[in-house]
């Protein structure tokens, strides 16, 4: 019997390896969709960590180094997840976002990445990350950094190169070729352009590189998300200064990288139903073309809210998040998704 189980499974891992599965014998449905996301990594943790740097707390708690990133890439893809695009899980039937299910190889699980706040703002500079998304010469998304005025080029330290080449290495981890959803404010302008209305120096040039680079993001299974425009807490700003903020994210980062359906809550903070109806802000939401909505919580959920009553429902998605804090003290949330044990730099975050 042990000798029959042995051949099937030769046999099996043979054809599996060498017969190309057809798409119908490969694919099935699921409803089970995981969304996490983190920020922007620490390129450089001697600096991000420095005792000096006051961004240091902000940094070990919110952020995770590259290194960490690239363990849980491998542990993602060794527990047989698979990114796909948010798009994928929604579809629209009658104006409204309902869930769709998930294609995807069998044995895989569908994976959603996003990353918020990739704006590389000014306080920042310098303090440990990288300075902005940028295109090499061979046409290639990289990361770069100044130093002394110079530019330096990097493949290794942020999350979009290192995606990029992690999926050229293993295909099997992205479906059609989806990568992740970038979250963008405007207030100090995107992915480390200076193209917010306020600048008055070089807007235009900024305008037409920030072009560029979302444009070969986009060619390349990136896509967007709203993260509003000032990164203000929602329940603490008036109605008609929320409405200024969806104004200006519409004028100066819609008109980028185009229409979205798909808005993320600053601080996961969210305002949807009020005093027994649906909040103006979210009315608002709604004009502005916004379907589906994202949090933040480790227990994670896709459904529709407000859950009680009769109000109107809007898909509702959680996401988790993976971050300095998340790796140290919510390893058991973690533990479906990796080791987040395994994922903790230790030694560079000086806790050991
Ligand atoms: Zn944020």
């Amino acid at each position: 019997m042990k000798k029959f189980v042995l051949f099937l499974f030769i046999i099996l891992s043979v054809s599996l390896v060498t017969s190309p599965i057809s798409a119908e014998e490969a694919y099935y449905y699921t409803d089970k969709v995981e969304h996490i996301f983190t920020h922007c990594l620490i390129a450089y943790p001697g600096l991000a960590f420095d005792r000096n740097n006051d961004m240091r707390s902000h940094y070990a708690r919110d952020c995770i180094t590259y290194t960490e990133f690239s363990s849980m890439l491998s542990l993602l893809e060794e527990n047989d997840y698979c990114l796909v695009d948010i798009n994928d899980a929604f579809e629209i039937k009658d104006g409204k976002a309902v869930k769709k299910k998930i294609r995807v190889p069998k044995g895989k699980k569908p994976l959603i990445m996003s990353f918020d706040d990739v704006v590389y703002d000014h306080k920042k500079a310098g303090k440990g990350m990288v300075d902005k998304i940028g295109i090499d010469s061979n046409g290639e998304l990289c990361a770069i950094t100044y130093r002394e005025g110079k530019e330096f080029l990097s493949y290794n330290n942020e999350f979009v190169p290192i995606l990029e080449n992690f999926v050229k290495e293993h295909p099997w981890f992205s479906l059609n070729g989806a990568k992740g959803t970038i979250n963008l404010t405007g207030y100090d302008g995107i992915l480390g352009y200076r193209t917010q209305g306020k600048n008055k120096v070089n807007r235009e040039e900024e305008l037409e590189k920030a072009k560029r680079v979302v444009e070969k993001l986009k060619n390349n299974g990136w896509t967007f998300a709203s993260h509003s425009y000032g990164h203000y807490h929602m329940k603490e700003i008036s109605d008609e200064q929320f409405e200024e903020e969806l104004r200006l994210w519409r004028d100066e980062v819609e008109s980028l990288v185009g229409q979205t359906s798909v808005y993320v809550y600053p601080y996961g903070e969210w305002v949807i139903a009020e005093n027994g109806k649906i909040s103006k802000k979210h009315e608002l939401l709604k004009e502005y073309g916004f379907k589906l909505f994202c949090g933040v919580g480790m227990k994670q959920f896709f459904s529709y809210l407000p859950y009680s009553g009769d109000l109107e429902k809007s898909l509702f998605m959680d996401r988790k998040v993976i971050d300095g804090f998340a790796l140290q003290e919510r390893q058991t949330d973690l533990a479906p998704l990796f080791d987040a044990s395994l994922v903790i730099d230790k030694h560079t975050r000086q806790l050991v």
